[in-house]
C-alpha cells in the first residue's frame, strides 16, 4: 500500500501517525495498515507496515468511553396505534361503569397524537422539495422556538454514502448546514481520507450528511426523546429518497435511534447492522473524537469497515459501482460479522 501526500495529510488530520521502522527510509512511500485489534492484511502488492495510533486501541479498556458516548439514551419507538387493538366486550353480569370524563387535556393529547400520525404518513410520501418545505416550516416541537435555521442536510441526493449525526450546533444553526464547525472539519478530513466528499464528485464518491434532529437544542443540550421521535420521519424519508448504499451512524443518538438499541457505541461498532435493508456501520461522533484522540484509530477502522462493506455489496439499481473502490487509499478494513 502506497501513501501519497494527500493521504498522509488525512491521516495526520485524524491524528494517526505513520510508523517508520528504525533506520528505515523516511515517510515518502511509507505504507500503513489499520491498527489493532484486527490483524493487518495488505490489499496491494506492497507489504503493510504498522500504523501507530496515539494509543493502541486494543489496549484501551472499554471504560475509556466517556459518558457522552456510552450513556444509554431512551429512544421511544412509535406508539402503537389504538385502532389496531381488539375490542373488549364488557362482562354481561356487571353494570357498565360510567365512562371517564374526557378532559380537555386528554382530548388535546388525542388530537395531537392523531395529527402526528397523519403527518408521519404524509411525510413518508413527500418528494425532496416537499420535504424541505416541511422541515423549514416544522413546529412539531419546542426547538422551533429557539432555532435560527432548520438544518436539513447537505450533499448529493443520490449519494452512495450517508452520514447521520446528532443535532445542529451553534454554527450549523447559524449557517443552516450540518457539520460546519470543528467536528465538521474533522468529519470532512476523515471522508477525504477515503476519497469521499460532501460537495464534489460523482454519487459514488459523495456523502449526504443529515442529523437526527433538524433544529439545534438550546445550549447544545442532549436531544430529548420526544424531539427525536418528532423529527424521525424526516430522516426516514431522507434515507428512503437517497437510497444510500451505506449509512455511517455517528454518535449514540444517531446510532440508538436508527438501530432502536440502547447499547453503547462500543458494543455496537465493529460489525455491520441494517437500517431498512441498508448496511449501517456505527462509529464515534467527530465531536467526541476531538476530545478523545486515541479513539480516532477506532473511527478509522469503522470507516474501513464501511468501505469494505460497500465494496462487497451489490450495486444499486442505478447500476453504480461501489464508492471508494477505485479511489480509496490502500487501507485494509477489519474483518467483521454482519447482523
Ligand atoms: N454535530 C452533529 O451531530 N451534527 C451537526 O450538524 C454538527 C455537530
Amino acid at each position: 500500500m502506497s501513501w501519497n501526500e494527500r493521504q498522509r495529510a488525512m491521516l495526520e488530520a485524524m491524528g494517526l501517525k505513520l510508523w517508520v521502522p528504525a533506520g528505515g527510509a523516511a515517510a515518502p512511500e511509507a505504507s500503513v495498515a489499520p491498527a489493532a485489534p484486527t490483524p493487518a492484511v495488505s490489499r496491494g502488492a506492497a507489504p503493510a507496515r504498522a500504523i501507530e495510533p496515539a494509543v493502541a486501541p486494543a489496549a484501551a479498556p472499554a471504560s475509556r468511553e466517556p459518558a457522552g458516548e456510552s450513556d444509554v439514551a431512551v429512544v421511544e419507538p412509535p406508539a402503537p396505534r389504538r385502532a389496531a387493538e381488539a375490542p373488549v366486550r364488557a362482562p354481561a353480569a356487571k353494570p357498565t361503569p360510567a365512562p371517564a370524563p374526557v378532559t380537555a387535556a386528554a382530548a388535546a393529547d388525542a388530537a395531537l397524537a392523531q395529527a402526528r400520525g397523519l403527518a408521519r404518513e404524509t411525510i413518508a410520501r413527500l418528494d425532496w422539495p416537499g420535504l424541505r418545505d416541511e422541515v423549514a416550516s416544522c413546529r412539531a416541537c419546542s426547538l422551533c422556538e429557539s432555532r435560527k435555521n432548520t438544518v436539513f442536510g447537505v450533499g448529493n441526493e443520490r449519494a452512495h454514502w450517508m452520514v447521520v449525526g446528532e443535532a445542529p450546533g451553534e454554527q450549523e444553526d447559524l449557517q443552516g448546514e450540518p457539520f460546519v464547525g470543528a467536528a465538521g472539519k474533522l468529519l470532512d478530513s476523515m471522508l477525504r481520507a477515503v476519497g469521499l466528499s460532501r460537495g464534489e464528485g460523482t454519487p459514488e464518491r459523495q456523502v449526504y450528511i443529515a442529523n437526527t434532529l433538524k433544529c439545534r437544542p438550546p445550549r447544545n443540550r442532549n436531544p430529548d426523546p420526544s424531539e427525536l421521535a418528532q423529527c424521525e420521519p424526516y430522516l426516514q424519508r431522507q434515507i428512503e429518497l437517497i437510497q444510500p448504499r451505506i449509512i455511517l451512524a455517528m454518535g449514540r443518538f444517531a446510532v440508538q435511534q436508527l438501530l432502536r438499541s440502547q447499547e453503547p457505541i462500543g458494543k455496537l461498532r465493529g460489525r455491520v447492522h441494517r437500517y431498512q435493508g441498508v448496511p449501517l456501520v456505527v462509529t464515534y461522533h467527530p465531536a467526541y473524537l476531538l476530545r478523545n484522540l486515541p479513539d480516532k484509530a477506532r473511527a478509522w477502522e469503522d470507516l474501513c469497515l464501511a468501505l469494505k462493506t460497500l465494496e462487497e455489496s451489490p450495486p444499486r439499481e442505478d447500476g453504480a459501482a461501489a464508492a471508494g473502490a477505485s479511489s480509496a487509499p490502500g487501507v485494509t478494513p477489519s474483518t467483521a460479522g454482519t447482523d
